[in-house]
């Protein structure tokens, strides 16, 4: 192509803005000069647009020797996106290390930089973190993506706990004192399940504190007067109880009970027959079980810690199956049966979308439709979209262990999963298994989504 014969192409830009994010306006501009000038700079765009548009909220590019391969993470699940060639992948990540402020000659050692994002037409702004490092195969570089938006933190109801779920656990929460315990695996839904827990609680009525770690910043709630250690520097919650009782609150509140001393003052706190405290603890824990074992494993008085200890509430988030385009289908009497779903309860489950086996035929025809291949054609038009998953968002499922003396007296003198598990089974306990079957009757999720998660 001659110079004067270079054809004028159209390029379709992304409606969205990425910037710098240093202190300095020069250095900004700088940086997104760079950003715009990489012949990259369109690519680098859409895969930040497409990232967003589909909601992960962390991009993963894997870079080999001829191929750069990605993988976006969405509702807690890893999704392959179409790889690109090196030289385009090179470009896009020199364009971005340039942005976020980062050296993109270093290939080898970790970098990390920060850069933001505005989406022209929503107007919502995400922070972009990204992180680089030479690994044994090429590099790897994660850029996670987490909206601007102040957190709101839902109720019980918002975040789909059954009602007589809830009373139950308001019950334990109005009590004057003992210890209720609320667990998630980590980075799975405990942020939430803990602010929506602490919102339901009479914390108008009663005084309440709050201690956490400042570098963990967990609570969220009005009316909870919080009190932070600095864990990095070896402080603990345990020796700031003593200056904190002279404010005489009723209610103490810790997201993260991280030590034997904190436990053992919690237990001698709750348990004053006269000034006991009531205490809301969280533990990092699969099920609520385990919350219990985690919190003897911290080396605990045992005895203390049961007499103590009223409920554990845990939560474990499975995929919610998009209302737009979940498929109805009619389960054989046998599978109801081994759910434990009475006969005529229910007249369809649902399972997501799949998509149809290859079809070139087909696919021209979408394509000339405007439909890009691999999306869902039936929510395409209207309603939330699935982006080709069928699944959108995550709700919890729930369980509530209540405890009863023979899970008081196993905690001392068999503390063992499978003696404990088997223990609050025979006391009607609804562990996470049958919880989770109540959203699969419901069509909230599917049944293979509850096995996944449960696995
Ligand atoms: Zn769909």
């Amino acid at each position: 192509m001659g110079l004067f014969g270079k054809k004028k192409v159209q390029v379709f830009e992304p409606p969205i803005d990425l910037k710098a994010d240093s202190p300095s306006p020069a250095e900004n501009q700088q940086r997104e000069i760079a950003c715009r000038q990489s012949e990259a700079a369109v690519p680098t765009k859409e895969l930040v647009f497409d990232a967003v548009a589909r909601r992960a909220d962390r991009v993963m590019l894997d870079y080999s020797k001829d191929v750069v391969s990605g993988r976006y993470m969405i509702d807690g699940m890893w999704h392959n996106i179409d790889p690109r060639d090196r030289i385009t992948g090179d470009a896009m990540l020199m364009a971005l290390k340039c942005l976020a402020g980062m050296k993109p000659e270093e290939r080898r050692a970790r970098q990390e930089g920060k850069f933001l994002i505005e989406h022209e037409v929503t107007k919502v702004k995400f922070n972009g973190t990204i992180t680089s490092q030479g690994v044994k195969t090429g590099e790897r570089v994660i850029i996670d993506l987490a909206p601007k938006k102040k957190r709101v933190f839902k109720t019980l109801n918002d975040v789909g706990m059954r009602e007589a779920m809830q009373e139950k656990l308001r019950e334990h929460l109005r009590a004057e004192r003992g210890i209720v315990l609320v667990s998630a695996p980590p980075g799975g839904g405990f942020t939430t399940t803990w602010n929506a827990t602490l919102k339901s609680t009479d914390r108008l009525l009663r005084d309440f504190i709050g201690i956490e770690d400042e570098g963990k910043h967990e609570t969220d709630v009005e009316n909870v007067n919080m009190e932070t250690f600095n864990g990095a520097a070896g402080e603990t919650p345990d020796q700031m109880i003593k200056k904190l009782l002279l404010r005489q609150p009723d209610v103490f509140t810790l997201a993260d009970l991280c030590n034997a001393a904190t436990v053992n003052k919690m237990c001698e706190l709750a348990s004053d027959p006269n000034e006991g405290k009531l205490i809301v603890a969280g533990v990092r824990a699969k099920d609520a079980v385990e919350a219990l074992l985690r919190v003897l494993l911290l080396k605990a008085s045992a005895k203390e810690f049961a007499q103590n200890v009223r409920a554990v509430l845990n939560v474990r988030l499975v995929r919610r199956l998009n209302d737009t385009c979940k498929q109805p289908y009619q389960p054989p009497p046998q599978l109801l049966q081994k759910l434990g779903i009475p006969p005529g309860r229910v007249k369809a489950l649902y399972r997501e979308w799949q998509p149809p086996p290859p079809d070139p035929e087909r696919e021209k025809r979408e394509m000339k439709e405007g439909l890009p291949p691999g999306a869902c054609p039936l929510c395409r038009k209207e309603g939330p979209q699935c982006g080709g998953i069928g699944y959108r968002d995550r709700t919890g499922i729930f369980e509530l262990l209540e405890i009863t003396d023979q899970i008081r007296d196993a905690l001392v003198k068999q503390p063992k999963l499978e003696v404990l598990r088997k223990i609050a089974r025979a006391g009607g306990h609804r562990g996470l298994q049958e919880e989770g079957i109540v959203l699969v009757a419901q069509g909230t999720t599917s049944l293979t989504e509850l096995q996944r998660v449960l696995k």
